[in-house]
């Protein structure tokens, strides 16, 4: 059996903060949203304190539940079922997904697509497509625009920028940002247009997840947690989660 603080004699001491004179309430090990198992259910007492609760399970918990590639496994599995975290709110700052260079996609070339919450369905972005000096397709949507290198849309050969999307309105104000950027008035940047692809459904695209500092973060947290509840609390103090 796990020998608790009380058992041990020792106050109870949050593992994150240290702190003893504070109020404490349960931590799950595994984020609540990943799911939950019962009497199985791993869960701090006593050992990790309210604040410290809230604050890193706002600042980490959240960002792997909503805003990483395990949140978009997740958002899958809970694609076919109700309950409440059909209503999650997902963000997409780390994942993309797109589709490949390649031919078999004549109109969505390296588009990208995010993910219509709705329906959990990939929805294309309205988005400019620019070919590069090397070749390669660079997406920008309206809020990007002015990010990119205005150089990539200097003099282009015929063919190498393409606006595309489902909402004209957004399509058409790409496409004066676009001109505004430079590009020419000519006919390589035609009107706006819905590619039939994102009418008939997306095919198979690549999906990729990006891991930052918060993610490792997140991850590290879960270690730690579970190292605390297979251990006495006064082992584990975790200043730097
Ligand atoms: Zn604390």
């Amino acid at each position: 059996m796990r020998p608790s603080a009380r058992l041990c004699g020792y106050m109870p001491q949050c593992i994150y903060c240290k702190k003893i004179d504070v109020q404490f309430n349960g931590e799950h090990v595994i984020p609540e949203a990943f799911g939950t198992f019962g009497a199985d259910t791993m869960i701090l007492e006593g050992q990790v304190c309210a604040l410290c609760n809230s604050t890193l399970g706002g600042r980490l918990d959240q960002v792997l539940a909503r805003d990483s590639w395990e949140s978009r496994l997740r958002s899958q599995m809970l694609a076919g079922q109700g309950g409440r975290h059909r209503r999650d709110r997902f963000r997409e700052r780390r994942v993309e997904m797109r589709y490949e260079d390649e031919g078999r996609f004549p109109e969505c070339r390296g588009a990208r697509f995010m993910m219509d919450w709705q329906r959990f369905f990939p929805r294309l972005m309205d988005q400019v497509i620019v070919v590069d000096e090397i070749g390669i397709r660079q997406s920008f949507t309206l809020e990007e625009l002015p990010q990119a290198d205005t150089r990539l849309f200097l003099d282009r050969p015929p063919g190498s920028i393409s606006i595309i999307g489902t909402d004209m309105a957004a399509c058409e104000a790409l496409r004066h940002a676009v001109i505004q950027l430079g590009a020419r008035l000519a006919s390589d940047l035609a009107p706006p247009r819905v590619p039939e692809a994102a009418v008939r459904g997306p095919s198979p695209m690549r999906i990729e997840g990006f891991i930052d500092e918060a993610i490792w973060r997140a991850i590290a947290k879960i270690a730690f947690n579970y190292l605390a509840h297979i251990s006495a609390s006064w082992v584990c103090s975790a200043s730097e989660i």
